[in-house]
């Protein structure tokens, strides 16, 4: 039953836009449809939506008594006064989306509820509601929204464009689909299909079929319940963070929210295992009893107020962490995140041993000195002259050096990680990642800016699965790669073909390439005219990809050229990410260490 809310119901729900743009009517409808006791939601968006969205659905189905009243502000079905506003478990209950809808737009339902003979139809043009008249129609509802805001014009104007608005749609629908366990999705964007979930996906699955196998295959997973909280958590291994950002979804009861608290909670579970500018992606589903919940702040509904939100916050932590900790984060590689943000000012120790192993790393990160059992580098073995020594990086010294000039061939490597060296009265390490990572990101930037990439095409294309949430963007990002030298097709709704990628970065695995082109969320072309740091940021993270990494075993003549290539940059300091390149002791230092001077 539909029935108009109470005026004082009404006021205590907050006001405000609900449909902004075409993205947030495919979320109504999409809820509704949720609401409806739905097991199959199918989404169509053309133009950017524009044009027309339609969502049917397989739901209870509205009465022909009720139709006419759907389109009716502050009607619901879904709410009957103000203590249910207290326990909302449904999506809707403010009675106003479909009325807006139908005010914007030449809205059109067709619907048959369920257990009756006939279906019926309903049309709202600018907010003038026709008659209900019948229409064959399956079992459950559909909703036509066809040329949104065409008597809004001004609102036409703030609309980006149709890839952009369509690409928000997906979102939409993805963030719906995801938690939605039992229910199969669709979704079709000008007629191409990009997203497809069965009614028994798993989570996991969901999360696949949304941003693709690769990241959804190594997430770790989590089910536990916690003072009143259940937490379904997916969490990317700290070895797979990003520079940029990824996808980091919250959920609570079904519902995506967006909310700082919980976002700040996960962070910093996983500061113990990343450096702080690197994003891991995560998907975290809380459930918590509706009574402890308010979420009726935001106009849109993304944002909620748990009632006791330490205690929540607090046990979402802890689950999380505990979680981060007892996965095996040995497997993980140079780069994301191995590394102490500062450096240290410890007194100098003995260079770790075979017993140093990736996983004693670890395990002094996350737990810090403090509580770890010291690591085997850091205890004192006997006879071994540890104590009492020059720190290795004082403060009145620059931390950061240049690359100093070497002299050619006089250099050793060492771990196929760092490359030592005496230049003048100083002992030198450099970090060959790091140090590589700059000059190509000098080299990039240089061809980039001159419009001069020079380009490497593959025998046979290479296929890298991107997901089809980014699939929607293809266009957009298949001309801002190629800009950088990177050639992309569109070969399947989750899949790219590569071509050709800059010749500087032929070292680069391909999938890393297009990933990092994916995850940039504005255009190249707007980065290079509008925002120097942010091409840079860009250039940073593909130099990063394409550069050698720590354990891999370099020539001498690589080395020299590494460094005659270093050479001639304009500065080398510190690696783009900001880690030193070289790190120099002075022979002073090592002359006190070994007690020749000084006493
Ligand atoms: P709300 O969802 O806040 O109740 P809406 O304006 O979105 O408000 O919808 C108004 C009413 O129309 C709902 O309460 C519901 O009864 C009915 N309705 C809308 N969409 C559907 C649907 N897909 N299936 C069944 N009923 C629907
Ligand atoms: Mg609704």
């Amino acid at each position: 039953m539909i029935r108009a809310l109470p005026k004082n119901v009404v006021e205590r729900i907050a006001a405000g836009e609900v449909i902004e743009r075409p993205g947030s009517v495919v979320k109504e409808l999409v809820e509704n449809a949720l609401d409806a006791g739905a097991t199959r939601v199918d989404v169509r968006v053309d133009k950017g939506g524009r044009e027309q969205i339609e969502v049917a659905d397989d739901g209870a189905g509205i009465t022909r008594g009720d139709l006419p009243l759907a389109f009716a502000a502050h009607a619901t079905s879904k709410l009957e006064d103000v203590d249910d506003l207290l326990h909302i478990a449904s999506f809707g209950f403010r009675g106003e989306a479909l009325a807006t809808i139908g005010a914007v737009s030449r809205a059109r339902i067709v619907s048959r509820a369920r257990g009756c003979v006939d279906g019926y139809a309903i049309g709202c043009e600018g907010g003038v509601v026709g008659d209900a008249e019948p229409a064959a129609s399956p079992f459950g509802t559909r909703v036509t929204v066809r040329q949104l805001f065409f008597n809004t014009p001004a609102r036409l104007k703030f609309l980006k464009s149709d890839p952009a608005e369509a690409a928000r749609c997906l979102d939409h629908v993805i963030a719906a689909a995801i938690p939605a366990d039992g229910v199969a999705f669709t979704c079709a964007l000008d007629g191409r299909s990009v997203l497809n979930v069965p009614a028994a996906a798993t989570r996991r699955e969901r999360i696949a079929a949304a941003y693709g196998d690769t990241l959804a295959r190594e997430l770790i997973e989590v089910h536990r319940t916690l003072d009143g909280l259940h937490v379904d958590a997916f969490l990317a291994p700290p070895r797979l963070a990003k520079a940029r950002s990824v996808h980091q979804d919250a959920f609570l009861n079904g519902r995506p929210i967006t909310d700082a608290g919980v976002r700040a909670v996960v962070k910093q579970a996983y500061r113990e295992f990343l450096a702080p500018q690197l994003q891991p992606a995560w998907f975290v589903f809380l459930g918590l009893d509706p009574a402890d919940v308010d979420v009726n702040v935001h106009p849109a509904k993304r944002e909620v107020r748990f009632r006791e939100s330490q205690r929540v916050l607090r046990a979402l932590h802890h689950v999380v962490l505990d979680a981060l900790r007892g996965a095996d984060l040995s497997a993980r590689t140079d780069g994301a995140g191995a590394w102490t943000p500062s450096l240290p000012s410890r007194p100098f120790v003995a260079p770790p041993r075979a017993e140093a192993s990736p996983r004693t790393e670890t395990i002094v990160r996350t737990f810090g000195t403090a509580e770890a059992p010291t690591p085997a580098s850091e205890r004192s073995p006997p006879g071994e002259c540890v104590r009492e020594v020059a720190p290795l990086f004082p403060e009145d010294r620059p931390a950061v050096p240049a690359v100093p000039e070497i002299a050619p061939g006089r250099f050793v490597r060492a771990f196929d990680t760092y490359i030592v060296a005496p230049s003048g009265e100083d002992l030198v390490l450099i970090d060959q990642h790091a140090l590589h990572e700059r000059v190509l990101f000098e080299e990039l930037r240089r061809d980039v800016l001159a419009g001069a990439v020079k380009r490497q095409r593959l025998l046979l294309p290479q296929m890298v699965e991107v997901g089809r949430s980014r699939m929607a963007r293809f266009d957009e990002v298949a001309a801002s790669a190629d800009r950088l030298g990177l050639e992309l097709t569109a070969f399947s709704p989750s899949t790219v073909a590569v071509h050709a990628l800059p010749a500087l970065l032929a070292r680069a695995r391909v999938g890393d390439l297009v990933e990092a082109v994916f995850d940039e969320s504005r255009p190249l072309d707007a980065a290079l005219h509008r925002d120097q740091r942010e091409l840079e940021e860009r250039l940073h993270t593909l130099a990063c990809r394409g550069a050698v990494k720590a354990g891999d075993v370099l020539h001498d003549d690589e080395v020299m050229a590494l460094l005659d290539a270093a050479s001639r940059l304009p500065e080398a300091k510190a690696c783009p990410h900001g880690r030193p390149t070289s790190v120099k002791i002075p022979r002073g230092d090592l002359d006190r260490w070994f007690k020749r001077t000084g006493f």
